[in-house]
Protein backbone atom coordinates (compact mmCIF):
# COMPACT_ATOMS: atom_id res chain seq x y z
CA UNK A 1 0.00 0.00 0.00
CA UNK A 2 1.57 3.21 -1.13
CA UNK A 3 1.86 5.91 2.02
CA UNK A 4 1.50 9.26 1.97
CA UNK A 5 4.63 9.90 4.30
CA UNK A 6 7.12 8.69 1.42
CA UNK A 7 5.34 10.32 -1.03
CA UNK A 8 5.40 13.66 0.79
CA UNK A 9 9.02 13.35 0.62
CA UNK A 10 9.43 12.53 -2.47
CA UNK A 11 7.48 15.95 -3.60
CA UNK A 12 10.20 17.31 -1.31
CA UNK A 13 13.23 16.13 -2.63
CA UNK A 14 12.67 16.87 -6.17
CA UNK A 15 13.95 19.50 -8.21
CA UNK A 16 11.91 22.81 -8.38
CA UNK A 17 13.23 24.91 -11.03
CA UNK A 18 13.10 25.17 -14.91
CA UNK A 19 14.75 22.35 -16.55
CA UNK A 20 16.76 23.88 -20.18
CA UNK A 21 19.18 22.49 -21.83
CA UNK A 22 19.74 19.47 -19.67
CA UNK A 23 19.84 20.40 -16.39
CA UNK A 24 17.82 22.32 -13.57
CA UNK A 25 18.80 25.41 -13.54
CA UNK A 26 20.27 26.74 -10.23
CA UNK A 27 18.45 30.39 -9.36
CA UNK A 28 15.05 31.27 -8.89
CA UNK A 29 13.54 33.20 -11.84
CA UNK A 30 11.44 36.26 -10.75
CA UNK A 31 8.74 33.95 -8.87
CA UNK A 32 7.58 31.19 -7.19
CA UNK A 33 4.36 28.61 -6.90
CA UNK A 34 3.14 26.74 -4.30
CA UNK A 35 1.91 22.95 -4.92
CA UNK A 36 -1.18 22.56 -2.25
CA UNK A 37 -2.12 18.99 -1.88
CA UNK A 38 -5.99 18.72 -2.66
CA UNK A 39 -6.66 16.14 0.24
CA UNK A 40 -4.84 18.43 3.24
CA UNK A 41 -5.28 21.52 1.70
CA UNK A 42 -1.45 21.62 2.76
CA UNK A 43 1.85 23.45 0.65
CA UNK A 44 3.81 20.18 -0.65
CA UNK A 45 6.35 21.94 -2.00
CA UNK A 46 7.15 25.55 -4.19
CA UNK A 47 7.89 25.47 -7.72
CA UNK A 48 10.23 28.26 -9.61
CA UNK A 49 7.95 30.03 -12.42
CA UNK A 50 9.88 29.93 -15.67
CA UNK A 51 9.49 33.28 -16.41
CA UNK A 52 10.21 35.72 -19.97
CA UNK A 53 13.97 34.74 -19.84
CA UNK A 54 14.03 31.78 -19.04
CA UNK A 55 11.12 30.50 -21.74
CA UNK A 56 13.87 32.56 -23.92
CA UNK A 57 16.41 30.59 -22.84
CA UNK A 58 14.55 26.84 -23.59
CA UNK A 59 13.37 28.01 -27.00
CA UNK A 60 17.07 29.07 -28.04
CA UNK A 61 18.40 25.64 -26.48
CA UNK A 62 15.83 24.02 -28.37
CA UNK A 63 16.34 25.68 -31.56
CA UNK A 64 20.29 24.90 -31.01
CA UNK A 65 19.92 21.36 -30.69
CA UNK A 66 17.89 21.07 -33.45
CA UNK A 67 19.86 23.26 -35.93
CA UNK A 68 23.52 22.78 -35.11
CA UNK A 69 23.36 20.25 -32.23
CA UNK A 70 23.29 16.28 -31.60
CA UNK A 71 20.19 16.09 -31.52
CA UNK A 72 18.91 17.29 -34.96
CA UNK A 73 22.11 15.18 -36.39
CA UNK A 74 20.82 12.11 -34.36
CA UNK A 75 19.50 8.76 -36.20
CA UNK A 76 15.87 7.48 -35.98
CA UNK A 77 17.62 4.63 -34.67
CA UNK A 78 19.20 6.31 -31.71
CA UNK A 79 16.33 8.31 -31.27
CA UNK A 80 14.14 5.52 -30.82
CA UNK A 81 16.80 3.76 -28.29
CA UNK A 82 16.68 6.93 -25.78
CA UNK A 83 13.04 6.71 -25.74
CA UNK A 84 13.12 2.95 -24.99
CA UNK A 85 15.79 3.65 -22.54
CA UNK A 86 13.50 6.64 -21.02
CA UNK A 87 10.54 4.32 -20.82
CA UNK A 88 12.98 1.78 -19.12
CA UNK A 89 13.85 4.54 -16.20
CA UNK A 90 10.32 5.57 -16.34
CA UNK A 91 9.14 1.94 -15.74
CA UNK A 92 11.83 1.00 -13.29
CA UNK A 93 10.46 4.40 -10.87
CA UNK A 94 6.60 3.87 -11.81
CA UNK A 95 5.56 3.55 -7.98
CA UNK A 96 7.10 7.12 -7.42
CA UNK A 97 5.86 8.47 -10.39
CA UNK A 98 2.30 7.22 -8.96
CA UNK A 99 2.34 7.84 -5.47
CA UNK A 100 3.43 11.72 -6.72
CA UNK A 101 0.60 11.71 -9.03
CA UNK A 102 -1.86 10.62 -6.64
CA UNK A 103 -0.64 13.42 -4.23
CA UNK A 104 -0.50 16.12 -6.57
CA UNK A 105 -3.55 15.29 -8.69
CA UNK A 106 -6.00 14.00 -5.41
CA UNK A 107 -6.53 10.61 -7.25
CA UNK A 108 -6.55 7.43 -5.91
CA UNK A 109 -3.75 5.12 -5.83
CA UNK A 110 -4.74 2.10 -7.91
CA UNK A 111 -5.88 4.71 -11.29
CA UNK A 112 -2.06 6.08 -11.43
CA UNK A 113 -0.81 2.44 -11.45
CA UNK A 114 -3.20 0.69 -13.70
CA UNK A 115 -3.84 3.72 -16.17
CA UNK A 116 -1.43 6.68 -16.30
CA UNK A 117 2.09 4.86 -15.17
CA UNK A 118 1.07 1.89 -17.98
CA UNK A 119 0.35 4.31 -20.25
CA UNK A 120 3.03 6.85 -20.13
CA UNK A 121 5.69 3.99 -20.85
CA UNK A 122 3.44 2.08 -23.13
CA UNK A 123 3.23 5.54 -25.32
CA UNK A 124 6.97 5.96 -25.36
CA UNK A 125 7.78 2.32 -26.36
CA UNK A 126 5.01 2.72 -28.65
CA UNK A 127 6.91 5.75 -30.38
CA UNK A 128 10.22 4.45 -29.55
CA UNK A 129 9.56 2.04 -32.73
CA UNK A 130 8.37 4.93 -34.75
CA UNK A 131 11.47 6.82 -34.37
CA UNK A 132 13.14 4.97 -37.57
CA UNK A 133 9.84 4.02 -39.67
CA UNK A 134 9.68 7.80 -40.88
CA UNK A 135 10.13 7.67 -44.78
CA UNK A 136 8.37 9.66 -48.18
CA UNK A 137 7.07 8.07 -51.42
CA UNK A 138 8.65 8.13 -54.19
CA UNK A 139 6.14 9.46 -56.33
CA UNK A 140 6.11 9.46 -60.52
CA UNK A 141 5.37 12.68 -62.68
CA UNK A 142 4.50 13.40 -66.15
CA UNK A 143 7.83 15.07 -66.24
CA UNK A 144 9.52 18.07 -67.44
CA UNK A 145 10.01 19.91 -70.33
CA UNK A 146 10.03 16.59 -71.45
CA UNK A 147 12.89 14.95 -69.17
CA UNK A 148 12.17 12.31 -66.99
CA UNK A 149 11.76 13.27 -63.01
CA UNK A 150 12.82 11.50 -59.95
CA UNK A 151 10.42 12.89 -57.39
CA UNK A 152 9.96 11.85 -53.57
CA UNK A 153 8.96 13.14 -50.66
CA UNK A 154 10.82 13.32 -46.94
CA UNK A 155 9.13 13.17 -43.60
CA UNK A 156 11.30 15.54 -41.32
CA UNK A 157 10.57 17.43 -38.05
CA UNK A 158 8.11 19.91 -37.59
CA UNK A 159 10.51 22.02 -35.57
CA UNK A 160 10.20 22.97 -32.18
CA UNK A 161 7.32 21.54 -30.31
CA UNK A 162 5.62 23.50 -27.17
CA UNK A 163 3.59 20.77 -25.46
CA UNK A 164 1.05 22.13 -22.41
CA UNK A 165 -0.68 19.96 -20.64
CA UNK A 166 -3.53 19.97 -17.83
CA UNK A 167 -3.88 19.00 -14.31
CA UNK A 168 -5.99 16.14 -14.55
CA UNK A 169 -3.59 13.21 -16.33
CA UNK A 170 -0.40 15.57 -16.37
CA UNK A 171 2.43 12.43 -16.85
CA UNK A 172 0.58 10.06 -19.41
CA UNK A 173 -1.31 13.28 -21.57
CA UNK A 174 2.70 14.38 -21.11
CA UNK A 175 3.43 11.22 -22.59
CA UNK A 176 1.22 11.95 -25.57
CA UNK A 177 3.03 14.50 -26.83
CA UNK A 178 6.86 13.99 -25.97
CA UNK A 179 7.21 10.52 -27.34
CA UNK A 180 5.69 11.25 -31.03
CA UNK A 181 7.55 14.51 -31.13
CA UNK A 182 11.22 13.17 -30.12
CA UNK A 183 10.25 10.54 -32.10
CA UNK A 184 10.30 12.61 -35.20
CA UNK A 185 13.27 14.29 -34.12
CA UNK A 186 11.81 17.69 -32.50
CA UNK A 187 12.69 19.10 -29.61
CA UNK A 188 10.02 19.89 -27.11
CA UNK A 189 9.65 22.04 -23.99
CA UNK A 190 6.89 21.03 -21.83
CA UNK A 191 4.76 23.80 -19.61
CA UNK A 192 2.95 21.24 -17.41
CA UNK A 193 -0.09 22.46 -15.35
CA UNK A 194 0.96 24.66 -12.31
CA UNK A 195 -1.73 22.63 -10.06
CA UNK A 196 0.14 19.24 -10.80
CA UNK A 197 3.67 19.90 -12.00
CA UNK A 198 5.61 17.51 -9.79
CA UNK A 199 5.39 14.22 -12.32
CA UNK A 200 6.89 16.72 -15.31
CA UNK A 201 9.80 17.47 -12.79
CA UNK A 202 10.79 13.62 -12.46
CA UNK A 203 10.29 13.46 -16.29
CA UNK A 204 12.89 15.88 -16.91
CA UNK A 205 15.42 13.79 -14.19
CA UNK A 206 15.02 10.64 -15.99
CA UNK A 207 15.11 12.70 -19.63
CA UNK A 208 18.93 13.50 -18.40
CA UNK A 209 19.50 10.20 -17.06
CA UNK A 210 18.20 8.48 -20.16
CA UNK A 211 20.79 10.47 -22.05
CA UNK A 212 18.67 12.80 -24.53
CA UNK A 213 21.33 15.65 -25.77
CA UNK A 214 21.52 19.18 -24.10
CA UNK A 215 18.15 21.31 -25.28
CA UNK A 216 16.05 17.90 -26.86
CA UNK A 217 13.88 17.60 -23.48
CA UNK A 218 13.14 20.96 -21.63
CA UNK A 219 10.35 21.49 -18.88
CA UNK A 220 9.42 24.85 -17.89
CA UNK A 221 6.74 24.75 -14.87
CA UNK A 222 5.10 28.10 -14.46
CA UNK A 223 1.22 29.87 -14.85
CA UNK A 224 -0.84 29.61 -17.78
CA UNK A 225 -0.90 33.22 -18.38
CA UNK A 226 2.77 33.81 -17.30
CA UNK A 227 5.26 30.85 -18.79
CA UNK A 228 2.46 28.95 -21.04
CA UNK A 229 1.48 32.59 -22.86
CA UNK A 230 5.12 33.55 -23.45
CA UNK A 231 5.72 30.14 -24.67
CA UNK A 232 3.04 29.50 -27.32
CA UNK A 233 3.62 33.58 -28.36
CA UNK A 234 7.26 32.50 -28.95
CA UNK A 235 8.34 32.83 -32.49
CA UNK A 236 10.83 30.12 -32.43
CA UNK A 237 7.94 27.31 -31.50
CA UNK A 238 6.90 25.80 -34.78
CA UNK A 239 4.20 23.53 -33.38
CA UNK A 240 1.57 23.81 -30.30
CA UNK A 241 0.14 20.86 -28.50
CA UNK A 242 -2.32 21.77 -26.15
CA UNK A 243 -4.53 19.62 -23.46
CA UNK A 244 -6.72 21.95 -21.94
CA UNK A 245 -10.29 24.29 -21.46
CA UNK A 246 -11.47 25.77 -24.65
CA UNK A 247 -10.97 28.98 -23.01
CA UNK A 248 -7.27 28.28 -22.96
CA UNK A 249 -7.21 26.45 -26.53
CA UNK A 250 -8.62 29.71 -28.24
CA UNK A 251 -6.05 32.00 -26.74
CA UNK A 252 -3.45 29.12 -27.70
CA UNK A 253 -4.89 29.20 -31.70
CA UNK A 254 -4.76 32.78 -31.42
CA UNK A 255 -1.22 33.18 -30.71
CA UNK A 256 -0.68 30.32 -33.11
CA UNK A 257 -2.40 32.13 -36.04
CA UNK A 258 0.74 34.02 -35.96
CA UNK A 259 2.94 32.89 -38.17
CA UNK A 260 0.26 30.22 -38.85
CA UNK A 261 2.22 27.76 -36.96
CA UNK A 262 -0.06 24.32 -36.34
CA UNK A 263 -1.19 23.14 -33.44
CA UNK A 264 -2.96 19.88 -32.03
CA UNK A 265 -5.71 21.31 -29.71
CA UNK A 266 -7.36 18.74 -27.30
CA UNK A 267 -9.88 20.47 -25.21
CA UNK A 268 -12.89 19.42 -23.19
CA UNK A 269 -16.10 17.30 -23.74
CA UNK A 270 -19.99 17.18 -22.47
CA UNK A 271 -19.72 13.03 -24.15
CA UNK A 272 -22.80 11.17 -24.26
CA UNK A 273 -23.17 7.31 -22.81
CA UNK A 274 -26.23 6.24 -24.58
CA UNK A 275 -28.00 3.04 -23.18
CA UNK A 276 -30.55 1.28 -25.66
CA UNK A 277 -33.37 -0.76 -24.13
CA UNK A 278 -31.41 -4.34 -24.70
CA UNK A 279 -28.25 -3.05 -23.37
CA UNK A 280 -26.50 -5.90 -20.68
CA UNK A 281 -28.09 -3.60 -17.60
CA UNK A 282 -25.38 -4.28 -15.63
CA UNK A 283 -22.59 -4.13 -17.19
CA UNK A 284 -23.86 -0.52 -18.86
CA UNK A 285 -24.63 0.62 -15.00
CA UNK A 286 -20.75 -0.49 -13.94
CA UNK A 287 -19.30 1.00 -17.31
CA UNK A 288 -21.45 4.43 -17.08
CA UNK A 289 -20.43 4.82 -13.43
CA UNK A 290 -16.94 4.38 -14.55
CA UNK A 291 -17.68 6.92 -17.06
CA UNK A 292 -18.80 9.75 -14.87
CA UNK A 293 -16.56 9.13 -11.83
CA UNK A 294 -12.98 7.59 -12.47
CA UNK A 295 -10.87 10.45 -11.75
CA UNK A 296 -13.49 12.23 -10.11
CA UNK A 297 -14.85 12.97 -13.25
CA UNK A 298 -12.26 15.17 -13.92
CA UNK A 299 -11.62 13.16 -17.58
CA UNK A 300 -12.00 15.08 -20.78
CA UNK A 301 -13.86 12.24 -22.17
CA UNK A 302 -16.35 11.74 -19.43
CA UNK A 303 -19.20 10.36 -20.00
CA UNK A 304 -21.29 13.25 -18.37
CA UNK A 305 -24.62 13.38 -20.21
CA UNK A 306 -26.08 9.71 -19.95
CA UNK A 307 -28.75 9.54 -22.81
CA UNK A 308 -31.31 5.91 -21.25
CA UNK A 309 -34.31 4.49 -23.19
CA UNK A 310 -37.31 5.21 -21.93
CA UNK A 311 -38.07 1.52 -22.01
CA UNK A 312 -35.55 1.00 -19.29
CA UNK A 313 -35.51 4.59 -17.60
CA UNK A 314 -36.46 4.17 -13.81
CA UNK A 315 -34.96 1.05 -13.58
CA UNK A 316 -31.38 2.00 -15.40
CA UNK A 317 -30.89 4.88 -13.03
CA UNK A 318 -31.92 3.44 -9.88
CA UNK A 319 -28.92 1.13 -11.02
CA UNK A 320 -26.94 3.64 -11.35
CA UNK A 321 -27.74 5.72 -8.22
CA UNK A 322 -26.76 2.13 -6.33
CA UNK A 323 -23.19 2.13 -8.18
CA UNK A 324 -22.57 6.06 -7.42
CA UNK A 325 -23.67 5.19 -3.29
CA UNK A 326 -21.02 2.42 -3.82
CA UNK A 327 -17.99 5.12 -4.88
CA UNK A 328 -15.83 5.78 -1.68
CA UNK A 329 -14.71 9.25 -1.72
CA UNK A 330 -11.28 9.97 0.50
CA UNK A 331 -7.78 9.66 0.71
CA UNK A 332 -5.81 8.55 -2.31
CA UNK A 333 -3.37 6.84 0.18
CA UNK A 334 -6.69 5.10 2.29
CA UNK A 335 -7.03 1.18 0.45
CA UNK A 336 -10.83 1.37 0.57
CA UNK A 337 -11.07 5.31 -1.01
CA UNK A 338 -12.50 4.82 -4.78
CA UNK A 339 -12.95 8.29 -5.63
CA UNK A 340 -10.54 10.93 -4.48
CA UNK A 341 -10.63 15.08 -3.86
CA UNK A 342 -10.75 17.56 -7.00
CA UNK A 343 -7.93 19.46 -8.18
CA UNK A 344 -8.37 22.90 -5.95
CA UNK A 345 -10.68 25.24 -4.39
CA UNK A 346 -11.61 27.15 -7.76
CA UNK A 347 -12.53 23.50 -9.21
CA UNK A 348 -14.71 22.49 -6.21
CA UNK A 349 -16.57 26.09 -6.44
CA UNK A 350 -17.34 25.77 -9.88
CA UNK A 351 -18.62 22.20 -9.70
CA UNK A 352 -20.85 23.08 -6.53
CA UNK A 353 -22.05 26.10 -8.66
CA UNK A 354 -23.50 23.56 -11.45
CA UNK A 355 -24.96 21.50 -8.96
CA UNK A 356 -26.97 24.59 -7.52
CA UNK A 357 -27.71 25.46 -11.30
CA UNK A 358 -29.31 22.01 -11.66
CA UNK A 359 -31.21 21.60 -8.88
CA UNK A 360 -32.84 25.62 -9.46
CA UNK A 361 -33.13 24.46 -13.51
CA UNK A 362 -35.35 21.85 -12.47
CA UNK A 363 -33.20 18.56 -12.98
CA UNK A 364 -34.03 15.40 -10.01
CA UNK A 365 -31.06 15.25 -7.84
CA UNK A 366 -30.99 11.30 -7.43
CA UNK A 367 -27.90 11.15 -5.13
CA UNK A 368 -24.87 13.17 -3.82
CA UNK A 369 -24.94 16.84 -4.25
CA UNK A 370 -22.69 17.72 -1.37
CA UNK A 371 -19.57 17.76 0.03
CA UNK A 372 -18.09 15.28 2.64
CA UNK A 373 -17.97 16.07 5.85
CA UNK A 374 -13.68 16.30 5.72
CA UNK A 375 -11.21 18.62 4.41
CA UNK A 376 -10.48 18.84 1.13
CA UNK A 377 -11.94 19.27 -2.08
CA UNK A 378 -14.31 16.99 -1.77
CA UNK A 379 -17.42 16.52 -3.65
CA UNK A 380 -19.79 13.52 -3.39
CA UNK A 381 -20.65 11.48 -6.76
CA UNK A 382 -23.25 13.25 -8.16
CA UNK A 383 -26.38 12.01 -10.85
CA UNK A 384 -29.56 14.45 -11.29
CA UNK A 385 -32.37 12.71 -13.39
CA UNK A 386 -35.05 13.69 -15.50
CA UNK A 387 -33.01 16.69 -17.14
CA UNK A 388 -33.31 17.87 -20.63
CA UNK A 389 -30.93 18.25 -22.87
CA UNK A 390 -30.93 22.65 -22.81
CA UNK A 391 -30.22 22.72 -19.52
CA UNK A 392 -26.75 24.22 -18.32
CA UNK A 393 -25.84 20.95 -16.57
CA UNK A 394 -26.26 18.96 -20.20
CA UNK A 395 -24.31 21.66 -22.20
CA UNK A 396 -21.72 22.65 -20.19
CA UNK A 397 -18.42 20.59 -19.06
CA UNK A 398 -18.58 20.55 -15.24
CA UNK A 399 -15.21 18.13 -15.10
CA UNK A 400 -16.62 16.57 -11.35
CA UNK A 401 -18.44 13.16 -10.48
CA UNK A 402 -21.66 14.88 -11.94
CA UNK A 403 -23.60 13.08 -14.59
CA UNK A 404 -26.86 14.32 -16.09
CA UNK A 405 -29.64 11.20 -17.13
CA UNK A 406 -31.53 12.92 -20.35
CA UNK A 407 -34.55 10.31 -21.00
CA UNK A 408 -35.07 9.28 -25.20
CA UNK A 409 -37.71 7.64 -27.36
CA UNK A 410 -35.65 5.84 -30.40
CA UNK A 411 -32.51 5.54 -31.87
CA UNK A 412 -33.17 8.90 -33.71
CA UNK A 413 -33.98 11.25 -30.91
CA UNK A 414 -30.25 9.33 -29.10
CA UNK A 415 -28.40 10.40 -31.77
CA UNK A 416 -30.06 13.71 -31.87
CA UNK A 417 -29.49 14.46 -28.24
CA UNK A 418 -25.87 13.04 -28.75
CA UNK A 419 -25.22 15.23 -31.84
CA UNK A 420 -27.12 17.81 -30.04
CA UNK A 421 -23.80 19.98 -28.08
CA UNK A 422 -21.24 22.19 -28.94
CA UNK A 423 -18.53 19.48 -28.29
CA UNK A 424 -17.64 16.37 -30.12
CA UNK A 425 -15.19 14.17 -27.91
CA UNK A 426 -16.13 10.63 -27.12
CA UNK A 427 -18.95 8.27 -27.35
CA UNK A 428 -20.13 4.92 -25.67
CA UNK A 429 -23.07 3.14 -27.01
CA UNK A 430 -24.66 0.14 -24.74
CA UNK A 431 -26.97 -2.16 -27.09
CA UNK A 432 -27.06 -5.96 -27.75
CA UNK A 433 -27.89 -5.09 -31.02
CA UNK A 434 -24.30 -5.48 -33.14
CA UNK A 435 -26.21 -3.90 -36.18
CA UNK A 436 -27.09 -0.75 -34.12
CA UNK A 437 -23.86 -0.07 -33.15
CA UNK A 438 -21.89 0.27 -36.36
CA UNK A 439 -24.67 2.06 -37.69
CA UNK A 440 -24.73 4.44 -34.76
CA UNK A 441 -21.42 4.25 -34.22
CA UNK A 442 -21.31 6.73 -37.86
CA UNK A 443 -23.94 8.64 -37.00
CA UNK A 444 -22.59 10.11 -33.66
CA UNK A 445 -20.18 12.92 -34.32
CA UNK A 446 -17.48 12.05 -32.13
CA UNK A 447 -13.61 11.37 -32.15
CA UNK A 448 -13.75 8.11 -30.20
CA UNK A 449 -17.23 5.72 -30.24
CA UNK A 450 -16.85 3.00 -28.42
CA UNK A 451 -20.00 0.27 -27.84
CA UNK A 452 -20.26 -1.80 -24.61
CA UNK A 453 -17.10 -0.51 -22.73
CA UNK A 454 -14.82 2.56 -22.72
CA UNK A 455 -11.98 2.74 -25.20
CA UNK A 456 -9.31 0.96 -24.25
CA UNK A 457 -6.06 3.46 -23.53
CA UNK A 458 -3.71 2.34 -26.19
CA UNK A 459 -1.33 4.24 -28.35
CA UNK A 460 -1.65 2.71 -31.17
CA UNK A 461 -5.72 4.84 -30.99
CA UNK A 462 -5.79 7.69 -32.30
CA UNK A 463 -7.20 10.30 -29.96
CA UNK A 464 -9.24 13.65 -30.31
CA UNK A 465 -12.33 15.24 -31.11
CA UNK A 466 -14.16 18.32 -33.07
CA UNK A 467 -16.00 21.73 -32.25
CA UNK A 468 -15.24 22.65 -28.42
CA UNK A 469 -13.33 19.71 -28.00
CA UNK A 470 -10.65 20.87 -30.52
CA UNK A 471 -8.75 19.23 -33.85
CA UNK A 472 -6.19 17.65 -34.84
CA UNK A 473 -5.60 13.74 -33.26
CA UNK A 474 -2.79 12.57 -30.66
CA UNK A 475 -1.60 8.64 -30.97
CA UNK A 476 -1.28 6.08 -33.29
CA UNK A 477 0.08 7.13 -36.80
CA UNK A 478 -1.75 10.16 -36.81
CA UNK A 479 -0.17 11.48 -33.91
CA UNK A 480 3.73 10.85 -35.22
CA UNK A 481 2.39 12.71 -38.17
CA UNK A 482 1.55 15.68 -36.40
CA UNK A 483 4.91 16.19 -35.44
CA UNK A 484 6.42 15.96 -38.80
CA UNK A 485 6.32 18.17 -41.87
CA UNK A 486 6.47 16.72 -45.38
CA UNK A 487 9.12 17.90 -47.90
CA UNK A 488 8.37 17.25 -51.63
CA UNK A 489 11.83 16.72 -53.72
CA UNK A 490 11.93 16.76 -57.19
CA UNK A 491 14.95 15.90 -59.46
CA UNK A 492 15.11 16.34 -63.29
CA UNK A 493 17.06 13.68 -64.80
P1 LIG B 1 -6.51 25.00 -18.62
O1 LIG B 1 -6.87 25.38 -19.99
O2 LIG B 1 -6.81 25.94 -17.52
O3 LIG B 1 -4.95 24.73 -18.52
C1 LIG B 1 -4.30 23.81 -19.35
C2 LIG B 1 -2.85 24.20 -19.48
O4 LIG B 1 -2.78 25.43 -20.18
C3 LIG B 1 -2.13 24.42 -18.14
O5 LIG B 1 -0.80 23.94 -18.25
C4 LIG B 1 -2.14 25.93 -18.02
O6 LIG B 1 -1.08 26.43 -17.24
C5 LIG B 1 -1.98 26.33 -19.47
N1 LIG B 1 -2.42 27.70 -19.76
C6 LIG B 1 -3.37 28.43 -19.11
N2 LIG B 1 -3.48 29.65 -19.68
C7 LIG B 1 -2.60 29.68 -20.72
C8 LIG B 1 -2.27 30.65 -21.70
N3 LIG B 1 -2.84 31.85 -21.72
N4 LIG B 1 -1.34 30.33 -22.63
C9 LIG B 1 -0.76 29.12 -22.64
N5 LIG B 1 -1.01 28.16 -21.72
C10 LIG B 1 -1.93 28.44 -20.76
O7 LIG B 1 -7.17 23.59 -18.40
P2 LIG B 1 -7.14 22.73 -17.07
O8 LIG B 1 -8.08 23.36 -16.13
O9 LIG B 1 -5.73 22.46 -16.64
O10 LIG B 1 -7.70 21.32 -17.59
C11 LIG B 1 -9.04 21.07 -17.67
C12 LIG B 1 -9.51 21.13 -19.09
O11 LIG B 1 -8.70 20.31 -19.92
C13 LIG B 1 -10.90 20.60 -19.26
O12 LIG B 1 -11.66 21.45 -20.10
C14 LIG B 1 -10.71 19.25 -19.91
O13 LIG B 1 -11.78 18.77 -20.63
C15 LIG B 1 -9.51 19.48 -20.75
N6 LIG B 1 -8.82 18.21 -21.05
C16 LIG B 1 -8.91 17.70 -22.34
C17 LIG B 1 -8.32 16.50 -22.66
C18 LIG B 1 -8.41 15.93 -24.06
O14 LIG B 1 -7.68 15.02 -24.39
N7 LIG B 1 -9.30 16.42 -24.90
C19 LIG B 1 -7.63 15.81 -21.68
C20 LIG B 1 -7.55 16.32 -20.39
C21 LIG B 1 -8.15 17.55 -20.09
Amino acid sequence: MPQRSVAENLARDLPTTPFVAGRFESGPSSQSFDVIDPVTEKVLTTVVEADGDTVDRAVASARRALDEGEWGRMDGAARGELLHAFAQLIQDRADAFADLESLDVGKPGIEPRVIDLPQTVATLRHYAGWADKLTGQSIPTSGYQGRATLSYTLRQPIGVVAAITPWNSPTMIGAWKIAPALAAGCPVILKPPEDAPLTSLLLAQLAAEAGFPAGAFNVLPGRGPVTGQRLVEHPGIDKISFTGSPETGYRVAIAAAKGFRPTTLELGGKSPQIVFADADPDAAANGVALGIFANQGEVCAAGSRILVARAVYDEFVERLAERAAAVVPGDPFDSDTTMGALINARQLERVLRYIRLGCEEGARLVTGGAQPDRPGYFVQPTLFADASNTMTIAREEIFGPVGTIIAFEDDDEAVALANDSDYALAATLWTADLSRAHTLARRVNAGAVAVNGWSPLDPRLPWGGAKLSGHGRELGQAGIEANTSLKTVTVVL
